[in-house]
């Protein structure tokens, strides 16, 4: 793997994991997921009845219907479709999933419209405009600076490693296209798996607060559990479909905006009151 970042730049791409380590934790994530997936069992077994109405809008799977392919019908009976991710092109989406870290859209949009407005929304306009005004252009999402050097990271790993071209980086299988994208200076698992899902449509679930707290409260999952845990519950339970993941990863975000607040969660309106826990649905 070539080096992620522009020589000078930024020196602190993410060190990876030794071997043996990547081992160790493979094995406790494999252990968890095992204990996590019987407990989840044993709390959820909700009928495909009580998972809205709007039958005909639900994607067909041949796989048996889980809790949380229950959850996804509910939330898609009572929302529809999400139209995510809010982005002109595939290069736009991993803009805005790098910016929006830390931030909310709105800001996000502002910086997006200044990229726009001054040309500088294409991977090879990136890598020529300056550090300095990059950061001026994106000041609204915050973190200005930091965020001008992680696109400046991307854009260089992008033509390192796939000539520039986003259609080959996609064409990558996922597994090590993920591998790659986690090596760049300032992406995440959140940030890579949002790249993966809604820019280049890959099978993978984009885990966020919203998603861990639905799961805590409805006590799918606990607050301790990684992100890769949390991840491979849903890629577990659901088919590999990247729309539904799209899909339902958009509808989470939305539930956890208008009902699961942080705090006083409004259970009585929402749509998934009736996957509550019983001590909590009253
Ligand atoms: S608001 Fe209540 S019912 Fe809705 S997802 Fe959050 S905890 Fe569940």
């Amino acid at each position: 793997m070539a080096n992620t970042c522009p020589p000078g730049q930024v020196g602190e791409s993410r060190a990876r994991p030794r071997v043996s380590q990547r081992i160790w934790r493979s094995a406790l994530i494999v252990d968890l997921v095992r204990r996590r997936r019987y407990r989840a069992k044993k709390m959820l077994s909700v009928p495909q009845s009580e998972a809205g109405a709007n039958s005909s809008a639900r994607i067909a799977s041949p796989t048996p219907p889980t809790p949380l392919r229950a959850y996804y019908d509910a939330l898609f009976a009572a929302y529809g479709p999400q139209h995510w991710w809010p982005g002109r092109s595939a290069f736009e989406v991993i803009v805005g999933a790098i910016l929006t870290q830390n931030t909310s859209w709105n800001n996000v949009e502002s910086a997006i419209r200044n990229l726009r407005r001054e040309k500088v929304l294409t991977p090879r306009a990136m890598e020529s405009v300056s550090l300095a005004r990059l950061a001026r252009l994106i000041r609204s999402s915050g973190y200005f600076r930091q965020k001008a050097k992680k696109l400046k990271c991307f854009v260089h790993f992008l033509r390192a490693e796939y000539g520039g071209s986003l259609t080959r980086m996609f064409r990558t299988p996922t597994a090590a296209l993920r591998e790659a994208l986690l090596s760049v200076h300032g992406i995440g698992p959140e940030t890579a798996d949002s790249i993966l899902l809604y820019a280049g449509a890959h099978p993978v679930f984009v885990v966020d607060a919203y998603t861990r707290r639905l799961l805590d409260r409805h006590e799918l999952a606990m607050p301790a559990q990684s992100y890769e845990e949390i991840r491979r519950l849903f890629e577990e339970s659901l088919p590999s479909d990247a729309p539904l993941y799209n899909e339902f990863h958009a509808l989470i975000v939305r539930t956890g905006k208008e009902y699961c607040h942080t705090r006083n969660p409004g259970c009585s309106e929402c749509p998934l009151h009736s996957f509550l826990p019983a001590r909590d649905s009253g």
